[in-house]
């Protein structure tokens, strides 16, 4: 196969689309007002997506740039050495009239708050992202289950924009895929991760420095939480149809207990999903009175997307995620009875 034959890939992003979008940007970019979203309470493959493509922007000499996220302003400690971070401006002070809007890593118009309302008002938009579970919204659209990240569509979208990778731009793609792959563990971490991992890395970038900065760094206070919020886990063998699942939740009064702001949670669904007896784990985060950000993930026996989208949030096969309400007891006993036998992969 050449270089000049399309190659279909099930589930990948037609030409037609991939044209579209290069017009958009090179119609729309220079000289005008850009906006890039990313979704609430950003991870990773959310900022880095976002950030690196904006950088891409300013290599084309793009200089009205603006980089957000709805939600509590706050960017966290892991991410805080990413480049590109001078262009994220809070989202009540973005400009309300866009020309271009480019969307990154968003499964839903729920996950950008009240930053949705600014895609009609724009005179064009981008909506780069890889959830199965993505709803349709947006002009453009570059949605691509099969792979592993956002970054990686932002990556081939850059290239047919023939902005070459820098170190800048190929750290934040780079801490976008090692977020959204578990660091090259998960599901999808195929040949093509490795190569494109491998094209970041020779642009000067050292993993071990960026993995310990986003992996394996947490506050003395994050890790006494963690051993309060494990203790309480509790295993239940029987749910999912004899699958098993184990859960555990946090409260803000954790939290404050131990002076920790609400994104060290995060990584919590880590030491849970490792528990050998089960196929689904689950922590339930408080965000707000009876109101609670929800994890689920899976070992390959469960579409927890599936699940989640039930109740009203989504994500992909093996991780995904829903807001739930009432006490933790309950929102449990919600998702237990969603993990039904059509739930099964
Ligand atoms: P998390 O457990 O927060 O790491 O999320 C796992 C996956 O599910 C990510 O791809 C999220 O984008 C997605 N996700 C989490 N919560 C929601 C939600 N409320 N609605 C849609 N997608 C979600
Ligand atoms: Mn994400
Ligand atoms: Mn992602």
């Amino acid at each position: 196969m050449t270089d000049t034959v399309a190659r279909p890939v099930p589930g990948a992003i037609a030409d037609e689309d991939w044209a579209a979008a290069v017009a958009t940007v090179r119609e729309y970019a220079p000289g005008g007002r850009v906006l890039l979203i990313c979704h609430v309470n950003p991870d990773g493959d959310a900022l880095g997506s976002m950030l690196g493509f904006a950088l891409g922007l300013r290599r084309l000499g793009v200089h009205d740039l603006q980089a957000t996220f709805p939600g509590e302003f706050e960017v966290p400690a892991p991410f805080t050495a990413m480049p590109g971070l001078d262009l994220l401006v809070a989202a009540d002070a973005v400009t309300t009239d866009p020309d271009l809007v480019l969307v990154f890593d968003v499964a839903a118009e729920s996950r950008m708050g009240a930053l949705a309302g600014v895609l009609d008002r724009a005179r064009a938009s981008v909506v780069l992202d890889h959830h199965a579970s993505n709803t349709g919204f947006g002009g453009v659209r570059l949605v691509d289950p099969a792979a592993a990240a956002t970054s990686v569509v932002v990556e081939e979208l850059l290239d047919r924009l023939d902005v070459p990778l820098d170190a800048e731009i190929a750290e934040c793609l780079y801490i976008a895929l090692a977020t959204d792959t578990g660091s090259f563990r998960f599901d999808m971490t195929t040949p093509r991760v490795h190569e494109m991992a491998a094209r970041l890395i020779a642009t000067g970038l050292r993993p071990a420095e960026i993995s310990r900065r986003i992996f394996d760094s947490r506050p003395f206070g994050a890790m006494k939480l963690f051993a309060d919020v494990l203790a309480r886990a509790e295993l239940e063998p029987g749910a999912a149809g004899g699958l098993g699942m184990v859960w555990t939740y946090a409260t803000l009064d954790d939290l404050a207990r131990h002076g920790q702001r609400p994104y060290v949670l995060d990584a919590l669904i880590d030491p849970v999903r490792c528990v050998a007896e089960v196929d689904v784990s689950v922590v339930v985060k408080q965000v707000a009175d009876g109101e609670w950000a929800v994890s689920l993930r899976s070992k390959g026996a469960v579409d927890v997307s599936a699940v989640a989208v039930t109740l009203g949030g989504g994500g992909h096969r093996l991780a995904a995620g829903f807001t739930g309400h009432g006490t933790p007891s309950e929102v449990i006993k919600t998702l237990r009875e969603q993990l039904t036998p059509e739930k099964r992969i």
